[in-house]
């Protein structure tokens, strides 16, 4: 397998050039760490399906689980650009961290720093910036996913404490996260307006995890069910006000969806340099294969796609205090994805018989990439946002 290093194929979109110098070190800093640490034992761990406890320690200590965290509450405090260009190099070298990276900063973090009141977030946040624990996000369940406002989990007050029943599905990071932002009913007859967040300790009582679900890819990330059966949660551990649960779990998605389209960016720029090098190599007829133009076009249709999903990306992170940053989000989110789907299957094409082998990296990556255009948003519901904004505006 090809070894990671600087990225053998540079991209610039010339949007580039609007990073700051502390952008520009934390970019250098994570792409080494990525290369340093998360991409030796990268196959391994996916064969193995082992999750990685001790990068996200390192992660931890290098403040980059704390990225959308305040410095009061002992987090980094960067800004949402310099947490994609994180994603990305991090995704380049290993999707299944840039899951849970992007499930602990952007719908667990990001919703508590942006509507927990100030003594949840002294409570929970500085363990997860820390990198202590790891946060989870709950909305998704085995009845209901793109039809959110469905959702059936319910939670009661009783006194001092809330008391939720229910499951949700597909839940990234159970079993390792501290903390859940979990989103449930709290008044049946209210529909959308009767949902609630709540932030759930993992050990709190008549919380528990399924197993380990099968998945196509990220094999080495953690995804299962999690269950409440009379599980008690403190009451101070409601998330903003009670039946603002969908607006909360929207506005997240919203900012989110830019991690993912950061990861399908970082899975793109890889499977871009894979494709490169391996044309370089190959020789069938007496020449590389990279001196066709049957193989040319596809590295400059890959290459081109990129630059335009990086556009769209750094377009959409600069409207994120503006009246279209939903909007963008989802465009950058649905383009990005697709095109690194496309680009994995392309790279994977190149690599002819030997991209159907395990021990390419490719084929790691056209397993991992598949989900980007699925969680936090499938392309469908990009485009319903999409035409939803055109058509109000
Ligand atoms: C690896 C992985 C990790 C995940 N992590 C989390 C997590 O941490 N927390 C969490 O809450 N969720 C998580 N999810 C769930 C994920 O967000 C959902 O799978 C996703 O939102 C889609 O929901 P669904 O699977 O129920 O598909 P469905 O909503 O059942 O959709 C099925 C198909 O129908 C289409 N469709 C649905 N409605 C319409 C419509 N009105 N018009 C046109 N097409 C439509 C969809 O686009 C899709 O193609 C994860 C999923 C995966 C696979």
């Amino acid at each position: 397998m090809a070894v990671i290093a600087e990225p053998a194929v540079e991209t610039p979109t010339g949007v580039d050039f609007s990073l700051s110098e502390d952008q520009q070190l934390l970019r250098d800093e994570v792409r080494r760490f990525a290369v340093e640490r998360i991409q030796p034992g990268v196959a391994e761990r996916d064969r193995e399906h082992r999750f990685p406890v001790d990068i996200f320690q390192e992660m931890g200590e290098m403040g980059l689980l704390g990225m959308l965290v305040p410095e009061e509450y002992g987090g980094a405090g960067t800004d949402t650009l310099a947490y994609l260009l994180a994603m990305e190099e991090i995704a380049r070298v290993d999707p299944a961290v840039a899951v849970t990276f992007s499930v602990h900063n952007s719908v667990c973090c990001w919703p508590i720093v942006r509507f927990g009141s100030e003594a949840l977030k002294r409570k929970v946040l500085p363990s997860l910036a820390a990198g202590e624990t790891l946060g989870g996000f709950g909305l998704t369940e085995p009845g209901s996913g793109s039809d959110a406002a469905s959702l059936k989990t319910s939670a009661k007050r009783d006194g001092d404490s809330w008391v939720l029943n229910g499951e949700k599905a597909w839940i990234t990071n159970a079993g390792y996260a501290g903390w859940y932002v979990v989103v449930a009913r709290t008044n049946p007859e209210a529909g959308k307006r009767g949902l609630s967040a709540f932030v759930v300790p993992g050990d709190a009582p008549g919380f528990s995890t399924g197993k380990p679900e099968e998945k196509l890819g990220l094999k080495a990330s953690r995804t299962a069910q999690i269950y409440f059966s009379d599980c008690r949660v403190p009451a101070e551990n409601l998330l903003g006000e009670e039946g603002q649960g969908l607006k909360i779990a929207l506005a997240t998605l919203d900012h989110s969806r830019l991690g993912i389209a950061a990861q399908a960016a970082g899975i793109h720029q890889r499977a871009l340099e894979l494709a490169v090098s391996y044309a370089k190599e190959r020789v069938q007829f007496g020449q590389p294969i990279a001196n066709n133009q049957a193989i040319q076009f596809k590295i400059a249709q890959m290459a081109t796609e990129l630059a335009a999903s990086r556009a769209l990306l750094f377009a959409a992170a600069a409207a994120e205090h503006t009246s279209q940053a939903g909007r963008l989000a989802a465009q950058a989110k649905v383009y990005a994805s697709e095109a690194a789907n496309r680009a994995c299957q392309e790279s994977l094409q190149i690599h002819g018989g030997n991209g159907f082998h395990d021990d390419y990296e490719i084929s790691r990556l056209y397993r991992d990439v598949r989900v980007t255009t699925i969680y936090e948003g499938t392309s469908e519901m990009q485009r319903m946002v999409i035409a939803r904004h055109l058509l109000k505006e």
